[in-house]
This record gives C-alpha cells, sequence and structure tokens, in this order.
C-alpha cells in the first residue's frame, strides 16, 4: 500500500527522526491556517507548497513549489488544489491534487551551503536481506545519477539478526561527506528511519532529499512509503491511512470481491483462475493481435458469484471490445463453470461484446455442452490457440 508524503513523515517523525516540519491541508483557508502556525511554532520564514499525489517527480511537474509569504502560501494552495498534476512519473493523464503538505523552508542558507542525500531502504531479494541504498547526489536528478555514474551509489547489507549496526550507520555517514555535528545526527538519523522501516512493515522507505541542512541538521524533506499488504493487519492505524482517491476504482471494486485485478490498455478483457495462466493467456492475446484490457485472476473456486463479479468489472473498461474466458477445471470442475458464466451472462442482461470461453479440465465435454446449448451469444473454444483464433476472429469482425 502506498501512503502520501505528509503520512510517511508523521510515521518517521512518531520515530524521532527529524523531518521538514509542516501540515496538510485541502483548502486554501487551510494552508494559510498552516503557514501562519509554522511561522508561530518554529518561526518559519519561507515555505515550500507540495503537492500531495501517488507519484514522485512532483518537483519537475510544478508540485512543489517555494512560497515566501503567508500570501504566496495561498496564492500557490488556489493553484495546486484541483489541478492535475503531470510528472515523469504519472504519465499523460497526470493525477488530481486533492490534498497539499505546506512545510517550512529548509533549504535557508548560512554559514554553509544546504546539501541533499539520497537514502532508501528496501529488501533486496537476491540477498534476502534489507539494504540501505544511499547516494550523497541526492535531490530531483537521482534517476541520472543511477544512469550515468551508478558508482556514486552505495549499497549497506543489513544482518536479519543484528539489525542497522552502529559501524554501518557510521560508514554511511562517512561516504556521505559528513563530518562533526552532521555526521552523529545523520548516525541518529539512519538508527530512526531503519526503526520506522522495520516497525511499519515497509517494503519500501525512500527518502529522497535527506537534507544537512546550513546548520548541520539532518532532516527528511520528501519522503515515499510503500506499506506491505501482507502485514497491514498488525497495523490498523496505518491501514487507516489507504487514499482510495489515489487507486484506479476499478481495482478497489475487484479487492472487494477478493479478485486480483490490474487494468491495462488494450481491447480484450479477460478473465482467468491462476496467475499462471493468466499470464499465459495474456500472450495469446497479444499472439492473436489483440492486446489485453486486464489482468484477472479469479483464483481457484471460480463459481457464478465470482465470475459474474469478473464479468462486471471487465464490462467498466470502456475499452474492452471482446472478452476471453480461460478457466482451468482442477480443484472447480469445468460445469460448475460453465453454468456459472451462463447465470452471470443472463443476470447481468446487456452484454454487447463477443464472450469467448475455454474450459479445460474435469467435465470440460459437458462444460462444452452447457456453453454451445446456452442460446447465448457465447463461443466455446477448446485450445489455447483456437481461442486465440476466436478472439481474432471476434475483432476482426
Ligand atoms: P519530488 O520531486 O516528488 O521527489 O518532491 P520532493 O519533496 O523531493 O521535492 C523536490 C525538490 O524540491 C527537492 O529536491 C528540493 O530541491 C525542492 N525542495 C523541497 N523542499 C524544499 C524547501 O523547503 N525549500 C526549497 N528551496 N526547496 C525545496
Ligand atoms: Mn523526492
Amino acid at each position: 500500500m502506498n501512503i502520501h508524503e505528509f503520512q510517511g513523515k508523521s510515521i518517521l517523525r512518531s520515530y524521532n527522526v527529524d523531518i521538514q516540519e509542516g501540515f496538510v491541508a485541502s483548502t486554501v483557508d487551510q494552508a494559510v491556517l498552516v503557514a501562519q502556525q509554522l511561522q508561530e511554532k518554529y518561526n518559519t520564514r519561507y515555505f515550500v507548497v507540495k503537492a500531495q499525489v501517488h507519484a514522485g517527480g512532483r518537483g519537475k511537474g510544478g508540485g512543489v513549489k517555494l512560497a515566501k509569504s503567508v500570501d504566496e502560501v495561498a496564492i500557490l494552495a488556489g493553484q495546486m488544489l484541483g489541478m492535475t498534476l503531470v510528472t515523469p512519473q504519472t504519465g499523460q493523464a497526470g493525477k488530481k491534487v486533492n490534498k497539499i503538505l505546506v512545510a517550512e523552508d529548509v533549504f535557508y542558507k548560512g554559514r554553509e551551503e544546504p546539501k541533499e542525500f539520497y537514502i532508501s531502504m528496501l529488501l533486496n531479494r537476491k540477498t534476502s536481506r534489507y539494504t540501505v541504498m544511499y547516494s550523497p547526489e541526492g535531490g530531483m536528478d537521482i534517476e541520472q545519477v543511477a544512469e550515468r555514474t551508478p558508482g556514486l551509489i552505495y549499497t549497506e547489507e543489513i544482518s536479519p539478526l543484528a539489525g542497522l549496526r552502529p559501524f554501518q550507520a557510521r560508514n554511511i555517514a562517512f561516504r556521505l561527506g559528513l563530518q562533526g555535528e552532521a555526521n552523529k545526527n545523520m548516525q541518529k538519523f539512519l538508527a530512526g528511519i531503519y526503526e520506522a522501516f522495520t516497525g511499519c512493515d515497509a517494503q519500501l522507505l525512500e527518502i529522497n532529499p535527506v537534507l544537512k541542512t546550513s546548520d548541520e541538521r539532518v532532516l527528511a524533506v520528501d519522503c515515499k512509503m510503500i506499506l506491505d499488504d501482507n502485514a497491514l493487519f498488525r497495523h490498523p492505524d496505518l491501514a487507516e491511512m489507504r487514499d482510495l482517491n489515489e487507486e484506479d476504482p476499478v481495482e478497489v471494486e475487484a479487492g472487494k470481491h477478493n479478485l486480483n485485478y490490474v487494468r491495462l490498455d488494450g481491447n480484450v478483457g479477460c478473465m482467468v483462475n491462476g496467475a499462471g495462466l493468466a499470464m499465459a493467456t495474456m500472450d495469446i492475446i497479444k499472439l492473436s493481435g489483440g492486446s489485453p484490457a486486464n489482468f484477472l485472476d479469479v483464483g481457484g473456486s471460480a463459481n457464478a458469484a465470482t465470475v459474474e463479479a469478473g464479468f462486471r468489472i471487465i464490462l467498466k473498461d470502456p475499452a474492452v471490445k471482446a472478452i476471453l474466458i480461460n478457466i482451468f477445471g482442477g480443484i472447480v470442475r469445468c460445469d460448475r463453470v460453465a453454468n456459472g458464466v451462463v447465470e452471470a451472462y443472463k443476470s447481468i442482461g446487456k452484454i454487447n461484446v463477443p464472450v469467448i470461453v475455454r474450459l479445460q479440465g474435469t467435465n470440460a465435454t459437458e462444460a462444452k455442452n452447457i456453453i454451445d446449448n446456452s442460446g447465448l451469444k457465447v463461443i466455446s473454444a477448446v485450445s489455447f490457440g483456437e481461442a486465440a483464433e476466436k478472439v481474432h476472429e471476434a475483432l476482426t469482425a
């Protein structure tokens, strides 16, 4: 589960990690109030206004702006709230901005220049270990650093038994080129974010930039956190941070029916049981000249109710020009699925696109008879190749 920057930062704060202070706002009035409070509490001179959407690259897309007064915060908030933000990560459609974070400007000048670092924690699946990835060249161009000077991206692997050890935190702080007070602050920062990362069962904690301020403080200016869905039951407070506005409504609907659905951009809807078969089905759709409109795994126990839910979800996508149902009857018998398909088809009423059904496995012959004798516009297929051919025919008819 993805969460917003302001939520990630509030988690970091609860682990005593220093952050760029700020509060979320969803109206201009709230934004002004936040700016005034920041001024009172932290003596903030300038502010940053930051769009809260589940996508990075906001700085490059105009979603992070500096305001030099409370009045300017109001103007920027007015512009940003409700706008569609397009960044290198959102795709062309962009994301609607419903909330903004109004925060203190931490890039103030002092004796020294502020400096941006990149730090993330994630699971390295090759070594089965949590890993700290970090770079002294943090900030908005970290992707270019990775491409052009990968030597400037370092890693530190963490023992699952010992956790992040003090000597490792020291290594990292030194490699980031920090000395004195800032070096100490960085070590404390690392220990804190490691606690937050593991304590929340996060899959990813990415802080870019981590800022060394001109007065040697070390703080999180950004925060991207992905929580492990499978561990959310242990964190009901974190589960509440889910923002359905940021998710595809059809995927949310599918989740309610325990269907694994991922929207894609093609024209053939598919309903399959088992992820492996679903991948193979998407391949065969491609080979037949179509392209899959979705990945949909209805799971092992496909019955009339799940098939109906699957149908309804696929049909919500106006791009769908044909539907391929490809189900292997191992645990579930094919004739039951066939009856389910017929029932669901009738109960939905008007399905205006051709439906091709391939049922293989236990009682496949009975299943084919049920489909063929249903009197509905459902086309049966026996082999994978035949199914692909019929999808092709349906698309070109
Ligand atoms: P992202 O582009 O979505 O990753 O958003 P970030 O939160 O990382 O912000 C992008 C960039 O905005 C940072 O790399 C900074 O250069 C800049 N920025 C963020 N906070 C401040 C701030 O308090 N003051 C100033 N002057 N710039 C900031
Ligand atoms: Mn960032």
